[in-house]
């Protein structure tokens, strides 16, 4: 299992202080050995391997988040990459109606996401039109046609003893003149890739011009993902995959390949046989699921939450001697800045609520401003912030040195003190305490 295999990887570097070429080359033989079992191809397994190890040598302890926590991180946005990295949306044609032409084997779920894609558009308010263009099996067009009662679509049915081109051209046809929205073209799988399949598609997607070619792929779909996409891509040429029953225990594999063997994204997901089982592909909860910590972003909040008890220890000491100076506020200030700076986490942060990146951009800045004052000034001052408060002097020399306003200085003095209450008041040590007033 992929999730073991990658645990005993972090396991490994338990106590390690900094990452080397050395200490990370067992725990990336266990992640190429686990991605391997996850049927991820061996050349996409090699790359990402190799890009990995790059990254990692090197990361040493930050505040709070140990190396092998660093490590599932870097892996985590190396897998995020590699599955394209943004959600990729479905492209509309400009003008007339958009073209959806799907492909891919049989029985991997193409007539299942007709109805799941109609339903899915219906919602964003487009008009669609399905098109039975599987002339293999009468039962494949019924089924289509019972599906699109469910949802509520039309299908455009033509038997059997056309070819599917000729349908898929009439059905668009009929789209044109009833002003439909998006044009889904249903066709014939086979159990293995062959000439006729593709000759078929490639007639199909010559008459109709699609505005999306979807390779409808199986999650269970192993090691073969990689030539299958590769094949589809080369011969037809899609756009874009979109990933069936990943509500099965499928190990990933499949994902992982997509976009690295075609530069082609996975768009969409399929949850289950449920028309409403059809939701966009998130690269970065694909990763979660693949490392196998449900989701990732939980983790990095665990290592924020392990950062922040490290510090709330070390606080409270300080603070019980009223000791918290200018290099905790330092400490804390860029602990939180960090936190921000990785704008995917911000909703989860406690108490940060909704920031906005405009948000985020002013609070680096004023941490700058902060930083610069307190960089200048001696170790003394950093440790006793009362010396400011009693000195305007060594206020105007603080101003003077970091190219701030004496204004600017008083403010961060009174911070740092309303700090100091604000966390005494947060751990109960006592209640009341105020800012001193600043001497002249
Ligand atoms: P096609 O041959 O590619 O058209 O495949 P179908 O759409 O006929 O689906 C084949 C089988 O897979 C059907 O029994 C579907 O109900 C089932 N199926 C399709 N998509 C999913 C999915 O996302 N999850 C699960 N569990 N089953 C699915
Ligand atoms: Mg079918």
């Amino acid at each position: 299992q992929l999730t073991s295999g990658l645990e005993s990887a972090w396991n490994k570097l338990r106590g390690v202080d900094v990452l080397t070429k050395e200490n990370i080359a067992e725990p990336m033989r266990d992640i190429r050995r686990a991605l391997l079992e996850a049927d991820v191809s061996l050349p996409v397994v090699r790359r990402f391997v190799q890009s990995v190890s790059e990254q990692a040598v090197g990361v040493g302890l930050i505040r709070g988040v140990r190396p092998d926590q660093q490590l599932v991180k870097i892996v985590h946005d190396e897998l995020v990459t590699l599955m394209g990295g943004e959600v990729s949306d479905l492209v509309f044609a400009k003008s007339g109606p958009t073209v959806i032409l799907l492909a891919g084997l049989q029985g991997v779920g193409k007539t299942t996401v007709c109805a799941k894609l109609a339903f899915y558009l219906k919602k964003l308010g487009k008009s669609c039109l399905l098109v039975a263009a599987d002339v293999y099996r009468p039962a494949a067009i019924d089924q289509l046609v019972i599906l699109g009662e469910q949802v509520g679509v039309p299908v455009y049915t033509e038997g059997t003893d056309i070819k599917p081109s000729q349908i898929a051209k009439h059905g668009l046809e009929e789209a044109k003149k009833k002003t439909i929205d998006v044009v889904i073209v249903d066709t014939a799988g086979r159990l293995q890739i062959d000439k006729t399949m593709m000759d078929e598609l490639k007639e199909v997607k010559q008459v109709v011009n699609p505005t999306e070619v979807l390779l409808v792929v199986d999650a269970m779909t192993g090691q073969e993902a990689a030539a299958l996409v590769t094949t589809f891509n080369i011969e037809i040429g899609i756009t874009g995959a979109i990933l069936t029953k990943l509500d099965g225990d499928s190990r990933g594999g499949a994902a992982l390949s997509v976009k690295e063997v075609s530069g082609k994204p996975i768009k969409l997901v399929g949850r289950g046989e449920r028309v409403e089982d059809l939701e966009p592909f998130y690269p970065d909860r694909m990763a979660g699921r693949i490392l196998g910590m449900g989701d990732v972003l939980s983790f990095v909040e665990k290592a924020q939450e392990v950062m922040r008890q490290e510090d709330a220890e070390e606080l409270q000491k300080k603070i019980m001697s009223a000791k918290f100076d200018f290099n905790d506020f330092l400490k804390q200030t860029r602990a939180v800045a960090q936190m921000g700076s990785m704008s995917r986490v911000i909703g989860m942060i406690p108490g940060m609520g909704k920031v906005t990146p405009a948000q985020i951009r002013e609070a680096e800045k004023s941490l700058k401003i902060m930083e610069s004052m307190i960089n200048v000034m001696t170790p003394e001052e950093r440790e006793k912030p009362e010396l400011l408060a009693e000195s305007a002097a060594r206020r105007k020399r603080i101003a003077t040195e970091s190219g701030k306003t004496e204004q600017q200085v008083s403010q961060l003095v009174a911070q740092l003190f309303q700090m100091r209450i604000r966390m005494k008041n947060l751990m109960g040590v006592m209640e009341g305490g105020s800012v001193p007033a600043l001497s002249n």
